[in-house]
């Protein structure tokens, strides 16, 4: 075999392993279209149903009908009206001062530590954050990482005590090293939150600034979906908020929000703003419309609550375990990876399409249903997919 032709064929021995994803066949309402089959949508993160909501399809269709579809590279070919609307609107709900979008919260994240850490300064991190946290530390090129355990204050604080005397060495252009604390909001997996106000308290007696990636809690927690420094009662004290417009907003795209200055300062210099191209103007204007409903009127964040409250109530009285999630995401614990691969098998057989999270997305015997309610089920939605939990449940022996 030649030198290419092993290349390939080591890609193929991996790729034959992997699970092929289902084919949505409808858009991502309370129900799903699969192989022509309807059936409950019942882990997706689009928690407010915003995917196919009526004022976000008109918005879009008016703001094409206007400028049609595509933008340019904000620095050289303008940003556009609509960038800056939605900005501003993320602001104003945010309460911060200012925000900048990019193509997706992974960018947002890349954009947020690559542009103010270089080799010589200081990050400390969570150990479960999110694989595009992870991704733009590498991007910073740190030499100085240190990684916590995960959600636990006291041994952050060991870190910080660890990363304060190389925090005390002047860099080579003789500036003090800029420590960063950076952590997801709300971990997906389990839907646990970060002990924020620990965090924004010891980041304040260490001299670190803080960074939390809040895609699973925009939309979804604090007052009508503010986030989760809302949530903690935290405004103006957190340096630097990520949010993504893929989950609760249903869109696509990624914010930074923060002081006026340190936008202004990635505006100039982010390379995921100057060499990546701006979001569409249909995604600009759906993002836009998602944010106004919210700041409009808390009746959806509180029908999601609703819903959320029903379904744990329901799940508990069964017996599930769903582990210690402060959130909408749902873990029903099943431990064993093929328990978990067969339940979700079977519930698709109900007409209920719940995904199983196995190893590696998880640690080993761990493996769970991850059920994520929205606000576009309604109670007999969420009845029918209990019934079918309960069901399964009961042929595999797991109650
Ligand atoms: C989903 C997610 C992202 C990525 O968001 P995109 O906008 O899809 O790029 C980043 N961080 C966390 C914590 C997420 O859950």
């Amino acid at each position: 075999m030649s030198r290419i032709d092993n290349f390939y064929k080591k890609l193929e021995d991996v790729v034959k392993l992997g699970a092929i994803p289902k084919t949505i066949e409808s858009g991502q309402g309370a129900y799903l279209t699969i192989n022509g089959k309807k059936q409950l949508n019942f882990c997706s993160s689009h928690y407010l149903g915003f995917a196919v909501d009526e004022r976000l399809k008109k918005a879009v269709k008016v703001a094409v009908d206007k400028y049609g579809i595509g933008t340019g590279y904000r620095t050289l070919a303008g940003t556009h009206v609509l960038h800056l609307e939605l900005e501003k609107a993320i602001a104003e709900f945010k309460g911060t001062e200012a925000s900048v979008v990019f193509s997706s919260a992974y960018m947002a994240n890349c954009a947020a530590i690559q542009t103010i850490i270089g080799k010589e300064d200081i990050v400390i991190s969570d150990e479960l954050n999110h694989a595009s946290i992870i991704d733009a530390i590498k991007l910073s090129q740190v030499k100085n990482k240190f990684i916590y355990k995960h959600a636990d204050s006291k041994s952050l604080e060991e870190q910080l005590k660890q990363a304060g005397r190389l925090s005390q060495a002047p860099k080579s252009n003789g500036e003090l090293p800029v420590v960063l604390i950076v952590t997801d909001g709300v971990f997906s997996m389990d839907g646990d939150l970060a002990p924020l106000p620990e965090i924004v308290r010891l980041a304040k007696k260490y001299g670190a600034l803080t960074m939390v990636d809040d895609a699973h809690g925009e939309g979804v927690m604090g007052k009508g979906g503010r986030g989760i420094v809302d949530h903690f009662g935290l405004l103006g004290k957190v340096d630097i908020e990520i949010g993504s417009l893929s989950k609760a907003f249903s869109v696509i795209g990624g914010f930074i929000s923060g002081r006026k200055t340190l936008i202004d300062f990635f505006n100039q210099k982010a390379r995921q703003r100057l060499f990546s191209i701006a979001l569409t103007i249909p995604d600009a204007a759906a993002a836009l419309e998602a944010v106004r409903i919210l700041q409009e009127s808390d009746a959806v964040v509180k029908k999601l609550w609703d819903n959320v409250n029903y379904i744990k109530s329901e799940f508990k009285k069964l017996g599930f375990d769903t582990g210690y999630s402060k959130t909408p995401i749902t873990p029903v614990m099943l431990g064993d990876e093929e328990i978990a691969k067969k339940f979700s098998a079977k519930l698709f057989e109900e007409g209920v399409f719940a995904t199983p999270i196995v190893f590696p997305m998880v640690a080993k015997g761990k493996a769970r249903i991850r059920v994520i309610p929205s606000a576009s089920h309604s109670r007999k939605d969420l009845d029918f997919g209990i019934k079918a939990f309960r069901k399964v449940a009961k042929e595999l022996k797991v109650l």
